[in-house]
């Protein structure tokens, strides 16, 4: 059978990533987390200076330096689940703090940082098989996927997700500070001028406001046999 490429878009912190990757896994396919990919970027960013504490970006030293951004994913034997690494250090854990997070979107949404990983996500799925969430993915990287959704939930939910996802981390979590990241991200996302975040208009639509991890892995699934059997 002929192996598909999935694109997964929508909004920060609606439960994109646990249901690509649970898909993956369940069909044999590759995941490819791209907010990972943006996220090694404000990492490195983060730790060249090159991002200073009024939060502007030294863009010509960014640009100048992006060839040494090496993205890699390996799977962590222990969690079943892929780890990220920025030039061969894993950094799955400091890609996700508060920190990162509130600098992610200025850096992704730099034209220059969007080739690049777009050219890297391209590559990585030349041959189908791959399950990949993002932005941009059904609408710029894979126009031409077979399959594309777009998932979306409540404001004030996917707050709660991504709070809850930290204090389990052990991270210091403030509820307001996270709604108002994933408010500020959501907007910078769909309003940058290259590959803004919008439902591509041959995705299927997911709201999973109400839905329970087990539901959505389901109805994924289901979608999935509707279109690759
Ligand atoms: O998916 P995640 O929340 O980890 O993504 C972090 C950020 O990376 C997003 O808020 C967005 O700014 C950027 N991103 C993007 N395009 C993608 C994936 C993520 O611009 N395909």
């Amino acid at each position: 059978m002929k192996k598909i490429t999935i694109a997964i878009d929508g909004h920060s912190s609606c439960g994109k990533s646990t249901m690509a990757k649970d898909l993956a896994r369940e069909i044999g396919y590759i995941y490819i987390d791209s907010g990972a990919m943006y996220r090694c970027c404000t990492l490195f960013a983060l730790q060249q200076g090159l991002i200073l504490p009024d939060g502007s970006i030294q863009t010509d030293e960014l640009e100048r330096r992006m060839p040494e951004i090496h993205v890699s994913f390996r799977l962590n034997a222990e969690t079943g689940r892929p780890d990220t690494y920025l030039n061969d250090v894993c950094v799955e854990r400091e890609i996700r703090t508060m920190e990162v997070s509130s600098h992610v979107s200025p850096i992704a949404a730099l034209p220059f940082v969007r080739a690049a990983m777009t050219a890297q996500q391209q590559l990585m799925g030349r041959e189908g098989g791959i399950v990949m969430d993002g932005r941009d993915i059904g609408t710029a990287v894979f126009p031409h996927a077979e399959m594309k959704v777009f998932v979306t939930a409540s404001d004030e939910i996917r707050a709660q997700r991504r709070y809850d996802e930290l204090v389990a981390k052990g991270e210091a979590a403030d509820f307001q500070q996270v709604l108002e990241n994933l408010r500020e991200r959501d907007h910078i996302d769909s309003t940058r001028a290259v590959a803004p975040l919008r439902q591509a208009d041959d995705a299927l639509v997911l709201d999973n406001s109400h839905m329970t991890i087990p539901q959505q892995k389901q109805w994924l699934l289901d979608k999935f046999h509707e279109i690759a059997d």
